[in-house]
């Protein structure tokens, strides 16, 4: 069974998970390019790997949750990374945001290597992840899911086996397209009550309990109101997830026509530098085109 687990990627989602595992009694070596990051983790209970060596050397499972395909490519393939140091037979599980044919890739290569390898990228924002109500979707044999599943009892409170290596990222790629949608029709809506001088808190205190509620609404709601921009999900990630949705729905030959709109809004976004701010800054483009 698993009582060590190496976290590599110690960010605003990788933190929180990893103090969760900590306290939930697993001895978690965490490892993270700027160290300060580290310095948390150890305040909670949790070791100091140095390296990505230093981390996996003796770990049961390793736990990577970095920005991007590249990113993820160099930890696990790289020539300093996990499949060169940790033990064969370790379950090496990617829960960042990226590419599925990527993922497949790693995880082939990885299980030519030995290793027990799954994609499982989360939903539910730093809150879910500092309330460990993280949504899992995880791709994988069953077997590897049931040896995580712990794990991921400790992160989350929906962990789910959705298929074969790379059907974890292509879910959580859906879920982002949705993510987005649901983003801009909400700073469509709270524009267009501002415009009637309608009172928004009230406003959307009573659409959060009808149909138009919405997970977003209840966590994104207020914080747009007061054109609190702070991240949250940073626009960045979200412009590289609605890449990979965009990519991925070509390759499948799925029209995603609104998807592909609010794919362009985040680009914009973030190609007006606004790639630091959280996602609901998607308010910004609905009062640029409103002339607000
Ligand atoms: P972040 O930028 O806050 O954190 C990423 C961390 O990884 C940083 O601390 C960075 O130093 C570290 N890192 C990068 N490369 C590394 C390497 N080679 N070795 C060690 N550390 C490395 O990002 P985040 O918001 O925590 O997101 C992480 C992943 O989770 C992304 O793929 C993102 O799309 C996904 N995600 C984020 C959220 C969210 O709400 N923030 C929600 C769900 C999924």
């Amino acid at each position: 069974s698993i009582r060590k687990v190496a976290f590599i990627g110690l960010g605003i989602m990788g933190l929180p998970m990893a103090v969760n595992l900590a306290r939930a009694g697993y001895t978690v070596t965490g490892h993270n390019l700027s160290p300060e990051r580290v310095d948390a983790l150890v305040a909670e209970g949790g070791l100091r790997g140095g390296s990505v060596a230093g981390a996996v050397a003796d770990a049961d499972a390793v736990i990577t949750m970095v920005p991007d395909s590249p990113d993820v490519e160099a930890l696990l393939l790289g020539a300093d990374g996990v499949f060169e140091h940790a033990r064969p037979g370790t379950l090496v599980i990617d829960m960042s945001t990226i590419r599925p044919d990527v993922s497949r890739a790693v995880a082939a290569a990885g299980t030519e290597r030995g290793f027990r390898v799954l994609d499982a990228p989360v939903s539910g924002g730093e809150a879910g992840a500092v309330e460990a109500a993280l949504s899992i979707m995880v791709g994988g044999s069953r077997e590897d899911f049931d040896a995580a599943r712990p794990l991921f009892d400790v992160l989350g409170t929906t962990p789910v086996l959705v298929g074969p290596h790379g059907s974890g990222q292509t879910v959580k790629a859906a879920n982002q397209l949705i993510v987005a949608g649901n983003i801009q029709l909400l700073a469509e809506a709270l524009v267009f009550l501002e415009a009637h001088g309608v009172d928004t808190e009230a406003g959307l205190e009573v659409l959060g309990g009808g149909l138009a509620g919405s997970t977003v609404l209840q966590r994104k709601g207020a914080a747009m109101r007061e054109r609190d921009f702070a991240p949250g999900f940073r626009i960045a990630l979200h412009d590289k997830d609605m890449r990979i949705v965009t990519d991925s729905a070509r390759a499948a030959g799925v029209a995603i026509p609104l998807g592909a709109q609010v794919a362009q809004y985040v680009a914009a976004l973030a190609r007006q530098g606004h790639g630091g701010l959280d996602h609901s800054a998607l308010l910004k483009i609905v009062e640029g085109l409103s002339g607000r």
